[in-house]
This record gives C-alpha cells, sequence and structure tokens, in this order.
C-alpha cells in the first residue's frame, strides 16, 4: 500500500517537503478486520492544524506516521461478518490508497445512483452537516433574514448559501477570492449578490450589498471578514463561527476585530462550534438533504484531482486547497 506520511511540521505555509511517500507491505486479514480499496480521499482545512505540534480538538499527526482523513472506498478482502466484499464504506484512513483495519472503523453506505461517491465526502458528509448544523443550530436562519457566508465558494460555503435560502432567507450574500467564483455564487448557487475579497476590503464592499444589514453571519474565514460583518449585523443577529481560515497558514497573532463591542450594544449571539458534537444531527440532515439533492433544489461542485500511483496528487490537492484552487469540495481520487 502506498500512503503520505508527515515528514516535517510546517512554520507558516505547508509545502511539499512536509510530506514523504512511503510504500508498506500490509499484514494478512486477522479475524474482524477488512481491507479497503479507496476510491475517493477528502483534503480538508482543519487538517492544517494537524500539521502543528498543537493539542486543539483532534490530535497533531505524527512524524514519520501516515496522515489520516476522511476516505470513501470498496471492501476488496474481508474477515468480518459485519462487511462483504463490494460493500462501500466511508471511513477516516485516507491519505493512502488502500486501508485496513477492523470492520468497526468503517461504516457501510449506500450507493445513490446518479451521486459520485466522492458527495459522502462532501455535501452528503461532514462537510454538508457542518453547513446545516451552523445554519439550522448554532445561528438559526430566521423567515426572511439576510445572511452573509464568506468562502462561499467553498465545500461548506456553496452548501450554506443553498441551505438559508431553503430555510427561508431572503437575501443570501457570499464571498470568495475568485472572479470566476463570484459567477458562481450567483448563477449557480443562488446567491443573490457576491463579493470578491481580493478586488477591495471586505468592509469596503459588504455595506452596499446588504443594504438591510446581516441577521445570520456564517463565518469560514475569520479576520478581515469577521471584523466586516460585525460592522453591519442587524440587532439580535447570530454569527456562526465555524472557521478562520485565513488565519491558519499566518505565523503572526491575528489583529482582532476592533468593533467587538457591536456584539454588547447590538445583542449578537456569536457562537463557535466544531461539528463532532453535533454528529447526532446527522438523521435529519440526511433526511432532508437527500431530497433536496435528488430534486435539483441543492447543487454541489467537486474539484477532483488524480491522486496518482504514488498517492502524491493528495498532496498537491491539499496544498491547492489552502491556495483556492478548489470551487466546491476538494476530493482526491485514486485509481
Ligand atoms: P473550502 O472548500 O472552503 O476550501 C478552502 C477555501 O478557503 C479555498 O477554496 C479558498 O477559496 C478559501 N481561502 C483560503 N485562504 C483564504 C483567505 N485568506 N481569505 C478568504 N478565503 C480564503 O473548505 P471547507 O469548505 O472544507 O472549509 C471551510 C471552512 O469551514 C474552513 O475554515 C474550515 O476550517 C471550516 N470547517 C469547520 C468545521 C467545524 O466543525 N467547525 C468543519 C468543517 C470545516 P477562495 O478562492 O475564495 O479564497
Amino acid at each position: 500500500s502506498t500512503q503520505i506520511t508527515l515528514a516535517s511540521r510546517p512554520t507558516g505555509w505547508p509545502t511539499h517537503e512536509n510530506f514523504a511517500v512511503a510504500t508498506i507491505e500490509l499484514p494478512e486479514l486477522v479475524a474482524g478486520e477488512v481491507r479497503v480499496a479507496n476510491e475517493f480521499l477528502s483534503v480538508d482545512p482543519y487538517m492544517r492544524g494537524r500539521m502543528n505540534d498543537v493539542k486543539s480538538y483532534v490530535p497533531p499527526f505524527a512524524i514519520g506516521a501516515p496522515l489520516e482523513g476522511g476516505a470513501v472506498g470498496r471492501v476488496v478482502e474481508s474477515a468480518s461478518d459485519d462487511l462483504a466484499v463490494g460493500d462501500v464504506v466511508l471511513h477516516q484512513r485516507g491519505w493512502r490508497d488502500v486501508a485496513q483495519g477492523d470492520a468497526s472503523e468503517f461504516r457501510r453506505v449506500d450507493e445513490i445512483p446518479g451521486v459520485p461517491l466522492s458527495a459522502y465526502l462532501g455535501v452528503l458528509g461532514l462537510t454538508g452537516l457542518t453547513a446545516y448544523v451552523g445554519l439550522t443550530v448554532i445561528a438559526p436562519v430566521q423567515e426572511g433574514d439576510t445572511v452573509f457566508i464568506s468562502g462561499a465558494a467553498g465545500a461548506v460555503g456553496s452548501a450554506a448559501g443553498q441551505i438559508a435560502r431553503l430555510k427561508g432567507a431572503s437575501r443570501v450574500v457570499g464571498s470568495a477570492g475568485s472572479a470566476e467564483k463570484v459567477d458562481l455564487l450567483t448563477s449557480r448557487y443562488g446567491f443573490d449578490a457576491a463579493l470578491n475579497y481580493k478586488d477591495a476590503p471586505v468592509r469596503e464592499q459588504l455595506p452596499a450589498l446588504v443594504p438591510d444589514g446581516v441577521d445570520v453571519y456564517f463565518d469560514n474565514v475569520g479576520g478581515d471578514h469577521l471584523e466586516a460583518a460585525l460592522d453591519v449585523m442587524s440587532t439580535n443577529g447570530r454569527v456562526a463561527l465555524c472557521g478562520a481560515i485565513s488565519q491558519y497558514n499566518s505565523t503572526e497573532r491575528a489583529a482582532g476585530p476592533d468593533n467587538m463591542s457591536n456584539v454588547v450594544t447590538r445583542s449578537l449571539r456569536l457562537q463557535g462550534f466544531t461539528l463532532a458534537a453535533y454528529f447526532h444531527h446527522m438523521p435529519e440532515f440526511v433526511a432532508e438533504m437527500g431530497p433536496w439533492l435528488a430534486n435539483g433544489d441543492v447543487v454541489f461542485d467537486e474539484t477532483v484531482v488524480d491522486a496518482r500511483d504514488d498517492v502524491s496528487g493528495t498532496i498537491d490537492a491539499f496544498l491547492g486547497l489552502l491556495r483556492g484552487e478548489n470551487t466546491g469540495k476538494m476530493v482526491v481520487r485514486t485509481a
């Protein structure tokens, strides 16, 4: 099996030097184990945090050990009564072509006609659930709300914009980092307006797009975006703090928003969340998202990178994700 290991910890932006390709001989299966040929691997922004030697809500990756992450594949050998050859399974042993372990680490999922298996790593999986929990539990959207979403052309953001609309928002505004992405937000994902944060400061661009203020802000970016949103929040607004990707590769301490006092004077509720505490919302999420996808109420895009024989395409995909080379979910196709 070929896998990607962590060679060293990055300072600032990671590079190829921080990763290594390792080929190992897999032992024979013992009772209860399965062997899975991965078909799609996920790369996600939180993996950048796991490259640091810092204890967070997920433990750091170990030097010399394979990286881990979401993956979907097919059982090719089974010594377990629970999983059969041919079953499609979702699991956490990504960054490699073949995964092996106890059957309990692999969750069987159904193949949905017309929906690629990679959707389980994105819109039908944890990224879709993140958008859903953010807008239904953390900062619930109410009928008639104006909603602002940063990182809106990414995996979480593109789902969030569409969920906001389906939950009754009357105006949905997004931000992204290229003209092409900004076009997609309005032409494909149903946003009413969008801004390119590279054109001019968000703080200068946002007010004109939200004349009635913002009731719900879904923050994927932090920093300049959070500051701009706090300027235009309406009284009793809600903010779901989902991520702060503008700061993940920064080596300096980020300056705080200079307008945090608006949280007090406008009675705002800013709540952070990490999805692990909300996995129990998966059944209700799937019950809503399944029909939305089937009816075309929610569309999704993926940027698919070829893993190549040595799986090193996974590294390119991860580095590209941090630079914004993806629209929608960044996934890696093996073999
Ligand atoms: P995305 O698909 O959104 O990919 C990351 C995107 O971030 C890039 O495409 C890029 O798009 C954008 N980006 C990179 N640098 C910057 C910057 N300096 N300023 C603004 N945008 C930037 O990834 P995900 O959808 O998987 O994740 C989105 C966010 O959600 C992340 O912050 C992630 O950490 C968070 N998250 C949190 C979870 C939780 O449990 N709280 C669970 C899952 C994700 P562009 O071209 O627009 O710059």
